[in-house]
């Protein structure tokens, strides 16, 4: 339970419609594709990264957990909020601010839906490989961590 000044604090980084602390929503944010479930504190929905920034800030000085959540297709449970905490929910930045055909990359926000780059790369000439059988509804930022995962190169 995250104190009333912690979530006065949040609706004023992101706006008040944009977090949610009623247990109705917060079950929703409780768990991804997988079986896994745990209640989020509250769950807060950034516009720009400015506001990722504060949150981010705000919960280190109270060390509080944050989980990041794309479109929750997760299928290992990546999204689910096991620890408590806030769910930082990054649909709401879903800009392409980019694509430079020359030098062949994308400038995006997190919650891209990888359908519409894929659309929007081949509209442009591109080919934007990754083509996981959620592309319509999972987003760039779920993506990237999925890759960032992968053991590294030594
Ligand atoms: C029907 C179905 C088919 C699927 N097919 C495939 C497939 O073919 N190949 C495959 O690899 N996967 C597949 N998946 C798994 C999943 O869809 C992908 O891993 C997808 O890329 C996740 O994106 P998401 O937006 O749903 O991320 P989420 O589930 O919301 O999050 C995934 C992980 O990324 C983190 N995260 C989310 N956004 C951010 C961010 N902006 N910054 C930092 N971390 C972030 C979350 O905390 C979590 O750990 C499938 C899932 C379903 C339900």
């Amino acid at each position: 339970m995250l104190k009333p000044s912690i979530i006065t604090e949040l609706k004023a980084i992101v706006g008040k419609d944009y977090v949610m602390t009623d247990r109705e929503d917060l079950i929703i944010y409780s768990n991804d594709a997988t079986v896994f479930s745990h209640l989020p504190d509250a769950v807060v929905k950034p516009g720009n990264r400015e506001e990722v920034a504060a949150i981010v800030k705000l919960a280190a000085r109270h060390n509080i957990p944050l989980t990041g959540r794309g479109a929750a297709t997760c299928l290992s449970g990546g999204a689910v909020p096991l620890k408590g905490g806030i769910v930082v929910e990054l649909v709401r930045m879903n800009r392409i601010r980019k694509i430079d055909v020359v030098n062949k990359y994308a400038v995006v926000e997190a919650g891209v839906i990888t359908f519409e780059l894929t659309t929007q790369a081949a509209k442009a000439g591109l080919l934007y490989p990754p083509d996981p059988s959620s592309l319509k509804e999972s987003t760039l930022g779920g993506e990237r961590c999925r890759m960032c995962r992968r053991p590294q190169r030594r």
